[in-house]
């Protein structure tokens, strides 16, 4: 291939991502199959290079701390959430924001739910993009976002302890 054909190549490949999804739709479902709600996500950056704002609107949660990161599998089977797979983790790295060997891509800072069970919050999600890259949530079969019992302690291994998998959603585009 000659260069100038590979530019050609290279243009062409900028142009389709340019017009893929500017912002998805997680509905997220808990253990049994009821809606608790949605979020949505836009990327931070215009390049979608940057990290992806998750804004929250929940209900029907337990109140206190949640964990909540992007799961591998573009799957939630009620009641265990098991088929979302591990978190989305293509650099082969550890759980924690604040694990020196970490982060996964799909790792983020917990939220918190109120008394009445609700939580309008916006959350950024740094290591992952719409669909820009190897950690684009839109492309190789999608992702899933899921919400943990507890929160997550930034450390541990791999899911920082934050319990079980109470809600879960396709990352879906809109
Ligand atoms: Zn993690």
């Amino acid at each position: 291939m000659t260069n100038r054909l590979r530019l050609l190549v290279c243009a062409s490949v900028f142009t389709s991502v340019s017009f893929a999804a500017s912002t998805a739709r997680v509905e997220f479902k808990n253990a049994q199959g009821q809606s608790v709600g949605s979020a949505t996500l836009a990327p931070k950056t215009a390049d979608d290079t940057g990290g992806v704002r998750v804004t929250l609107d929940l209900h029907g949660l337990p109140p206190g701390e949640h964990a909540l990161h992007f799961h591998q599998n573009a799957k939630c089977d009620p009641p265990d959430f098991a088929s979302a797979g591990p978190h989305f983790n293509p650099e082969k790295k550890q759980h924690g924001l604040h694990n020196p060997a970490g982060p996964h891509a799909g790792d983020m800072e917990n939220f918190v739910v109120g008394s009445d069970g609700t939580a309008q919050v916006e959350v950024v999600a740094p290591g992952v993009t719409l669909n820009h890259g190897d950690n684009a949530l839109l492309s190789n079969g999608g992702r899933s976002l899921v919400i943990h019992a507890h929160g997550d302690d930034m450390m541990t291994d791999p899911a920082g302890n934050s319990g079980a998998r109470i809600a879960c959603g396709v990352v879906t585009a809109e």
